[in-house]
């Protein structure tokens, strides 16, 4: 343990010069109160990463600056329809049944939602998230979604003790996103790889990472 503590400023400033341009950083701000957000909004923050709806909604009304929301938590269905309303883009879909659900929502609203699509790299059985060789088949049938846009992948990875253990797994989501571009599907863009949190960014970054989704190491 330091005896510094370092200010949500300062932690977002280091982390903005250490990593390459063009790396997007979304401010994982789960149980986070409104104030530490705002700070790290301020600081050059400029993407929001949400887990709940309920607490979207009160972040959201607690920050005047204007930012990209992105739901990095599991969506439950029953929280589909206002997720729609609130979100900029859902970075977790890894079925089928969930995309329908969304496009649904989104049609009604007559808007086009941004979207990622989620890789189970670790194919955990607990976890979310389309298995790696099943990414290709889902993002074909969600190309026929009008009212989705696929941006890229996400992928979480398993819980490791070294960061260095989590390497083959970003390297696996990295390869169904060559695979996938490559494909030059119609309506899918592969643009961005959202992978690496506070312990694994760094390998992240060196496995392709254009996104990295950061709690711990902004907000403490
Ligand atoms: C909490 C969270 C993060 C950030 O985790 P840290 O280890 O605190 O950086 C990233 N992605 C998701 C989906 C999360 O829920």
């Amino acid at each position: 343990m330091s005896f510094l503590k370092h200010s949500i400023r300062e932690n977002v400033q280091q982390l903005l010069r250490e990593i390459p341009p063009g790396i997007k950083v979304v401010a994982a701000a789960k149980a986070q109160p409104v104030e530490a957000l705002r700070e790290a909004l301020d600081a050059g923050i400029t993407v929001v990463g949400e887990n709940y709806v309920q607490e979207t909604l009160m972040h959201k009304a607690g920050v005047a600056r204007a930012a990209e929301w992105h739901c990095i938590g599991y969506l439950q269905k029953n929280k589909i329809k206002k997720a729609v309303e609130i979100f900029d883009a859902i970075q977790t879909i890894g079925t089928f049944e969930l995309a329908g659900e969304v496009n649904k929502r989104c049609a009604s609203l007559q808007r086009v939602m941004p979207v990622f699509i989620e890789v189970n790299s670790g194919r955990e059985p607990q976890k979310s998230g389309v298995l790696p060789e099943k990414a290709e088949e889902l993002i074909r049938s969600i190309a026929a979604l009008p009212h989705l846009e696929v941006r890229g992948l996400m992928t979480m990875g398993p819980a490791v003790r070294n960061p260095e253990e989590i390497r083959p797994y970003f390297k696996e989501a990295r390869a169904v996103f060559e695979h996938v571009k490559a494909l030059n599907i119609a309506g899918i863009q592969m643009r961005e790889l959202s992978m690496g949190m506070s312990d694994s960014y760094r390998v992240a970054i060196e496995e392709g990472a254009t996104m990295i989704r950061i709690g711990t190491k902004v907000f403490g």
